[in-house]
C-alpha cells in the first residue's frame, strides 16, 4: 500500500471519527495494520480516497486500483454535460448576486445603528453556522437520495455532485463561474425579498427587522462563498498563504478535514463551508439517523445514483 506524500507528512488528532466511518473501509485496515504510525483517519483517506495532494499519487497504485480522477469514464460523461445554458445561468445568478448585495449593504449602512453594534458578532457567527449546516443538508441531499436522471434538477443541479466525487479533482479545473453559480443562484430570492423591504418599507419597520436582515445577508454571504472554500479544500498547489492560514485554523475548510468526506462511501462530514458542524453531527449520528428514516418511509436506497456512477470506471480500467 502506498501512502501520499501529505498523508506521510500530517497526522490527525482525533480518533471519534473512526466510530463513523463505514465498516467496509475499517475492516479493510485489519491486514494493514503495519501502519501503525499513522492515524486511522489517515490510513482510511489514503486507501478510500484519491490522492488528490499527489498529482502522481495515481501512478503510484496498481492500475486495477484507479478509482478516482478525470481518466474515469463517468467523470467524463458527467463533465461533458456542462452546458453553455447552464453556464449562462450561472453568469446571470452571479451578477444578479452581486447586484443585490451592493444594494442591500447600501441600506445596511444606511440603517446601522452603533447601539447594536455588539449584534454584529453574534449574527456573522450564527450566519456561518446556519450556512454550514445548510451546506451540509443539500449536500447530503444531493449525495445520498439525488440522482442525475431526476428531471431539470438531475442535469443542472446534481451532475456536479457526482462529477466530485469519483473526480474530486474537477472542482480545482472549474472557474470562478462554474464553481460558484449555483451557490450565488440559492441567495438571490432572499436578497431580492430583502431589497423589496429596504426599498418599500417605512423606516421604523426596517429597523424593527434590522438585526434579523444583517443576520440573513450575513448568511447569504457565507452560502455564496461555500463552494469556493470547498474548492480550496481541495487545492494543493498554489494557494496563497492567508487561504492557507485560514484552513490551518479551521476558519474555513480545511484539506485534511474534508477530505474525510471523499472516504468512500461519501457518507459522513458533509458540511462544507466551514466544516464546524461535522464533528457534533457525527457525534449524534444526524446523518446516519436521517438515512434510516428516510429509507424505513420512502424504500429508497441512499447514495445508489452515486455508486451507479462510481462503477462506470470499470470500463476504463479494463477496455
Ligand atoms: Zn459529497
Ligand atoms: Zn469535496
Amino acid at each position: 500500500m502506498c501512502l501520499s506524500s501529505q498523508t506521510v507528512v500530517c497526522s490527525c488528532s482525533t480518533s471519534s471519527m473512526a466510530s463513523s466511518l463505514t465498516t467496509t473501509a475499517k475492516d479493510n485496515l485489519i491486514p494493514n495494520n503495519i501502519e501503525t504510525d499513522f492515524s486511522t483517519e489517515d490510513i482510511l483517506v489514503d486507501k478510500n480516497s484519491m490522492p488528490e495532494d499527489d498529482p502522481n499519487g495515481n501512478t503510484l497504485h496498481d492500475a486495477h486500483e484507479i478509482r478516482w480522477g478525470p481518466q474515469h469514464a463517468g467523470a467524463k460523461l458527467l463533465a461533458s454535460q456542462y452546458t453553455n445554458e447552464k453556464r449562462l445561468q450561472e453568469l446571470i445568478s452571479i451578477l444578479l448576486c452581486i447586484i443585490l448585495m451592493m444594494y442591500n449593504f447600501f441600506f445596511i449602512c444606511r440603517y446601522f445603528d452603533v447601539r447594536n453594534s455588539y449584534l454584529i458578532i453574534p449574527a456573522a457567527l450564527l450566519g456561518i453556522l446556519t450556512a454550514d449546516l445548510a451546506s451540509g443538508i443539500v449536500h447530503w441531499g444531493a449525495d445520498t437520495w439525488g440522482s442525475v436522471d431526476m428531471p431539470f434538477i438531475g442535469r443542472n443541479f446534481l451532475r456536479p455532485f457526482r462529477e466530485h466525487h469519483i473526480d474530486p479533482t474537477s472542482i480545482t479545473r472549474h472557474d470562478f463561474v462554474e464553481t460558484n453559480g449555483d451557490n450565488f443562484a440559492v441567495t438571490v430570492p432572499y436578497l431580492l425579498y430583502m431589497a423589496y423591504k429596504f426599498t418599500y418599507l417605512s423606516d421604523t419597520d426596517i429597523r424593527r427587522t434590522y438585526n434579523f436582515e444583517v443576520y440573513m445577508f450575513l448568511l447569504a454571504i457565507f452560502v455564496s462563498m461555500t463552494n469556493q472554500f470547498h474548492k480550496w479544500s481541495h487545492t494543493y498547489f498554489g494557494l496563497p498563504s492567508y487561504i492557507v492560514f485560514l484552513q490551518n485554523y479551521h476558519v474555513i475548510l480545511p484539506r485534511k478535514h474534508h477530505r474525510l468526506h471523499h472516504v468512500v462511501p461519501h457518507d459522513t462530514y458533509f458540511c462544507i463551508t466551514t466544516g464546524w458542524l461535522n464533528w457534533p453531527l457525527e457525534m449524534i449520528k444526524f446523518w446516519s439517523l436521517l438515512e434510516i428514516i428516510v429509507e424505513k418511509y420512502t424504500a429508497a436506497k441512499p447514495r445508489s445514483d452515486d455508486f451507479a456512477w462510481a462503477q462506470k470506471t470499470e470500463q476504463v480500467h479494463y477496455e
